[in-house]
């Protein structure tokens, strides 16, 4: 099975169904490529898992665009995937490098198994471009393993054949247990909690290329508004290694006080960090699966989301991208603690960390392949 990745989310995704498939050598053989769409945040987290790339396409430019880079990904990928010859192909997700790799596999011939499939906003210019890149990976591919029954509606909305459709849950669940239990934060981490001195930790990210420019200038300005009115109110902000984002982000809240700009955190510090938070603040997808894992409130900088769930289990609230709304729901979270506790007792609508197994399970039915019991 050959897999394709090339930012942090896929990596996070796949390292469990990768682990899974490694235990199983009896029956399955994967083989890991990277494309290298975002090398840097990448390996820490295979190093993380134990995982090394087979093959590291080394594909990352400065100032690539999806375009540039989708193109140069498929013509990289295409001999590897000759080369590999395998029975299949799993992508994970929405990213170029997922597109890329589920159309050079289709040219080969070779079946696609999509990972995180029958994600919809609806809106295909939020997120930009994920949205139109899930709903070319699902025309692609001959496997959809979704993470709920949601997830399946959209897909048979679409016409996919229901027999191609495995609810599994997402396996960050799985990745994010495995961490936390065995991982601890580092001395980094431990110094950067420390610095807030029992303020209340406002943990944000922000990165979304549909963000970026004046809708990220007003989440910004908003925080550092509403961090110099509560003196209670520590933010930190690990800033994604995006230029643009550098730009804005040190332009508008560097040198504030009780703000701290930091480096990306490898994964089991992040962890750690966001189990310290009073609240989380961001536009990723995969905290919006994580924040119902660990039960920490999120305010969602999007205009729309494609995790619905996460809303209905009371976790997350969307703030849209008008800066108005978003001082508003930070004033209201401040005020009213009974969000915070509630978490506690929230069901995790994305699965119970068991995703991985019930995808390679599925994988395997597909394949035709019997699955020996293995202590994994
Ligand atoms: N993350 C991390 N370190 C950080 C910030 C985020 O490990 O400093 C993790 C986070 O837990 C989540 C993922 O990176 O699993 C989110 O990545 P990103 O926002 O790039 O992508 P998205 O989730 O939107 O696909």
């Amino acid at each position: 099975v050959a897999i394709v990745l090339g930012t942090r989310p896929e990596a996070i995704k796949l390292a469990p169904v990768i682990r899974e498939l490694l235990a199983r050598s009896q029956e399955f053989r994967p083989v890991v490529i990277g494309t290298g769409q975002h090398a840097d945040l990448v390996r820490p987290m295979l190093d993380l898992f134990q995982i090394s790339l087979d093959y590291d396409l080394g594909l990352m430019q400065p100032r690539q665009t999806p375009t540039s880079f989708t193109a140069l990904a498929l013509a990289a990928l295409e001999p590897v995937l000759q080369t590999v010859a395998a029975d299949a192909v799993l992508v994970q997700g929405d990213t170029c490098s997922a597109v890329a790799g589920a159309w050079a596999a289709f040219h080969l011939r070779i079946p696609v198994g999509h990972v995180e499939a029958g994600l919809r906003s609806g809106d295909a210019a939020n997120p930009f471009p994920e949205e139109m890149n899930r709903r070319l990976i699902t025309r692609l591919a001959s496997w959809h393993f979704c993470p709920t029954a949601g997830n399946r509606r959209h897909l048979l909305a679409e016409g996919v054949p229901d027999q191609t459709i495995f609810v599994t849950g997402n396996p960050v669940v799985d990745a994010l247990l495995t961490i936390r239990n065995r991982v601890l934060p580092s001395e980094r981490c431990q110094q950067i909690i420390q610095a807030a001195q029992g303020r209340r930790i406002l943990v944000l990210t922000l990165h979304r290329r549909e963000n970026q420019g004046d809708i990220m200038a007003g989440y910004l300005t908003v925080l550092r508004d509403f961090v110099a009115s509560h003196a209670d109110v520590e933010l930190v902000f690990p800033v994604h290694p995006s230029p643009a984002v550098r730009a804005i982000a040190h332009g508008i809240l560097g040198g504030t006080a009780r703000v701290q700009l930091v480096e990306p955190l490898p994964y089991a510090d992040f962890l750690a960090l966001v189990q310290e938070a009073w609240l989380i603040a961001s536009d990723s997808g995969g905290i919006q699966e994580e924040a119902p894992t660990l039960g920490k409130p999120l305010l969602v900088l999007r205009q729309t989301t494609e995790r619905p769930e996460a809303i209905r289990a009371g976790v997350a609230r969307l703030v849209g991208q008008s800066s108005a709304r978003f001082r508003t729901l930070l004033e209201q979270a401040y005020a009213d603690d009974r969000w915070t506790c509630h978490l506690r007792q929230v069901v995790n609508p994305f699965g119970k960390g068991d995703s991985a197994q019930r995808i390679v399970t599925a994988l395997a039915r597909v394949l035709g392949v019997s699955l020996h019991k293995v202590a994994v």
